[in-house]
């Protein structure tokens, strides 16, 4: 490892929500800098391919259209889960769950949270870890990791009939389970540590309608964040969320992805795209920080702003 040594960590919130980092005044999470991301090159806003795009630097379109078919067949295309919100019915109902399990999934070559959820790798496709010597994650959506199993689905069902408690329940777990992970990690001398949680997605879906209770869990990441720093007070940290969770429209508490995503870093950085995130840890990677030395070459990457506050 060379003397320059910086070691980088990028803490990936699924769900995180600009507005109420904003609101709260969450100030590790809202670090030196921080924007909203634009996720309109993204046909869907789904989970798999937002973290494989980070971790690759492009949007697999092919990954896209199987999620697209999917989310339309389902039900589940903005028109008509706008309508359902109206309603003040929020997806999913009985009907299209049957519908799901029985006519989509076996059409459809399976639940793409299963069948995408390790697709960066399935397709040996180049991604971040290549670049650094010594990389660690806990796993990411489209890299190895699987957000909604039969139990999460089940539990969901559960929530949505009415009881809520065993979803938070197992959620809260995942989370605790998902930070012992990073916080031993950050006992270890990996150059690059790309730690994900699916906590406040899961939550802001059952729970996004009741502010006071979201308050509670948005503290605890703070706190994390907080950890984090002072552990680590030399490290470059990044945090980044795939998209973010508002209430839906209607009756219930119930949450649903909002159309853009949060970023935030503690040298001032800036991106706008999720997927620009590859380019800017390829920027800290240790071949390019050599080849800067040796080329005095101070023209960064085309997508990054840096904000000096
Ligand atoms: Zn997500």
């Amino acid at each position: 490892m060379s003397d320059d040594f910086t070691r980088i960590i990028v803490l990936g919130i699924d769900g995180l929500e600009y507005s109420l980092v904003e609101e709260w005044k969450l100030e590790y999470i809202l670090q030196r800098a921080h924007c909203r991301t634009d996720l309109s090159d993204y046909d869907v806003v789904v989970t798999p391919p937002l973290w494989g795009s980070m971790i690759t630097g492009k949007i697999d379109r092919e990954v896209m259209r199987r999620w697209k078919l999917h989310t339309l067949l389902a039900g589940m295309d903005s028109m008509r889960v706008k309508l359902a919100e109206k309603l003040g019915r929020y997806l999913p109902h009985r009907p299209t769950i049957w519908v799901w399990n029985h006519l989509v999934l076996p059409v459809t070559g399976g639940n793409p949270f299963e069948s995408t959820a390790d697709y960066v790798k399935k397709k040996n496709l180049h991604t971040i870890f290549h670049e650094f010597e010594k990389s660690w994650t806990n796993g990411l959506p489209g890299y190895g990791r699987v957000v909604s199993n039969s139990t999460a689905r089940e539990l969901l069902l559960e929530a949505f009939r009415g009881n809520r408690k065993p979803y938070i329940r197992y959620a809260i777990q995942l989370y605790k389970e998902d930070r012992e992970r990073l916080l031993s990690a950050l006992d270890r001398d990996y150059d690059l540590i790309f730690w994900y949680t699916c906590f406040l997605d899961k939550i802001g879906h059952v729970c996004a309608g009741n502010k006071l209770e979201m308050l509670k869990y948005y503290l605890e990441i703070n706190q994390l964040a907080k950890r984090v720093k002072k552990k680590c007070p030399d490290a470059i940290i990044y945090i980044i969320s795939d998209h973010g969770m508002k209430p839906a429209e209607g009756a219930g508490k119930w949450g649903v992805h909002s159309d853009y995503g949060f970023f935030s870093s503690s040298t001032g950085e800036l991106i706008s795209k999720p997927y620009h995130l590859y380019e800017l840890l390829l920027r800290h990677a240790p071949g390019i920080r050599t080849r800067k030395r040796v080329y005095l070459d101070s023209s960064g990457p085309t997508n990054i702003r840096k904000i000096n506050k």
